[in-house]
């Protein structure tokens, strides 16, 4: 067999565990992304892949960001180099109160902590908030890196409703309440309100009041996570829920999609009466947070235009939306609906509830696209019928090319139970 095929094969057996014994019991809970082995498959150059959320470099100036890196080296390599603090560096926290202002968060640098990416702020906080068993609300469909972290750390995740502009406060109040007669503990409610991963949806501003308001008097703290807030394509996001609720609230930011991933630098700002905790939890799993990395970040957002940065990258985002949307609409089934993102990356498509969007990926790969199946974004085996597409990293032509590739497989597999439109 070759490479590729042993890709897909794994993508549809997953390897057996066989040290089960010798792990801990949480070992128990740490299972491979459902995406992992396909983003393997889907990398080769002959698929288009839309399966990945890879934030698109081609708009960094590369040769800028050398100069960055090589500054920073020659004059400043003895601090670059060396540990730094557990909290992060304080000039980059002050920086990041800048950035959260776009989004109308008054923040002291007190308040936030540097974190290997956002990733890691998840893996803190579930540390910190979830005993085995505890309830974290999420909406449906989530995050699939979360769901992974609040898995490991044994959550039952329970999800709540979502509709074309995010998580419905009725079924939050709905899910609370009947979680409480079940005597459950819900520790907290983890949603992104910006251009969602993976339904590309924004929650309105009536909402997320109302949202603020539910959690605040049942004491349920929100975890918000905002890495697409500031990608929006033709409008300002509302006010992130933090820039409404310091007590309550726990922000996630994080430059690699507003910048790069590469250099793994996010950040949460937290409430202040969670803050050491934060950092002591942090400090153990990484000591500090690299210096290198943070003071490059520094340095590109003192001395470059990182807003117009943004701007552009949102110019290139909006184009490949566009061409995604115009080849949905000319070529996808009627019988399927697809959310219309006005930023971030993501478009989430619902099939008939006939089709099984996992058991149709071997057909895509054949067809030479990838998607991600809904199932990847929901803890409970929901969403077996629907599909996350990103529009993020391949160029418009190649977006058309796989939208019109995967609706011919669609149609055929609609075609094959008999379902028509
Ligand atoms: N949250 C969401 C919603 C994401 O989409 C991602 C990245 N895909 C992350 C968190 C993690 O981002 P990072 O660790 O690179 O900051």
């Amino acid at each position: 067999m070759n490479s590729s095929s042993d890709d897909l094969e794994r993508y549809q057996t997953h390897e057996p565990e066989n040290l089960q014994e010798r792990y801990a019991h949480r070992a128990a809970h740490m299972k491979p992304s459902e995406i992992r082995a396909l983003f393997a498959v889907a990398s080769r150059p002959e698929i288009v892949s839309l399966a990945g959320g890879m934030p698109n470099l081609s708009a960094i100036p590369m040769e800028m960001m050398a100069g960055i890196v090589e500054r920073l080296v020659r004059e400043h390599g003895q601090e670059a180099l060396q540990y730094g603090s557990g909290q992060g560096h304080p000039l980059l926290r002050e920086q990041i109160c800048d950035v959260m202002a776009l989004e109308g968060i008054k923040a002291n640098l007190n308040d936030v902590l540097i974190t290997t990416g956002s990733q890691q702020a998840l893996d803190l906080i579930s540390r910190i908030f979830i005993d085995p068993g505890d309830v974290v609300l999420v909406e449906a469909p989530s995050y699939v890196g979360a769901l992974g972290t609040f898995a490991q750390y044994e959550a039952g995740v329970v999800h709540v409703e979502m509709d074309q502009n995010g998580l419905i406060p009725d079924a939050l109040r709905q899910a609370i309440k009947s979680l409480r007669y079940q005597g459950r503990k819900i520790k907290f409610l983890y949603l992104i309100p910006n251009y969602q991963n993976p339904a590309g949806v924004l929650l309105p501003a009536d909402r997320r009041a109302e949202i603020l308001d539910i959690c605040r008097s049942e004491k349920v703290f929100i975890v918000e996570d905002n890495p697409y807030g500031l990608l929006g394509f033709n409008r300002p996001s509302p006010n992130a829920m933090r820039a409404e609720d310091s007590e309550n609230v726990i922000y996630l930011g994080t430059f690699s999609k507003t910048i790069v991933p590469g250099f793994r630098i996010g950040w949460t700002l937290v409430p202040q009466s969670l803050k050491e905790k934060l950092v002591i939890a942090s400090e153990s799993s990484i000591l500090c947070p690299s210096n290198f990395s943070q003071m490059a970040i520094a340095g590109y957002l003192a001395n470059q235009p990182w807003r117009e940065q943004i701007a552009s990258f949102c110019s290139l985002y909006k184009v490949r939306r566009d061409a995604m949307l115009s080849a949905l609409d000319a070529h996808f089934p009627r019988a399927a609906t697809w959310t219309r993102p006005e930023g971030g990356f993501y478009i989430w498509v619902t099939l008939p509830p006939e089709i099984d969007t996992k058991a149709m990926v071997p057909r895509a790969i054949a067809a030479k696209v990838a998607y991600v199946p809904g199932t990847a974004f929901y803890a409970d085996g929901f969403g077996s019928w629907s599909l996350r597409l990103s529009y993020c990293y391949p160029t418009p032509e190649r977006i058309t090319q796989g939208v019109m590739a995967l609706s011919k497989v669609v149609e055929q597999e609609m075609s094959s139970r008999g379902i028509t439109g």
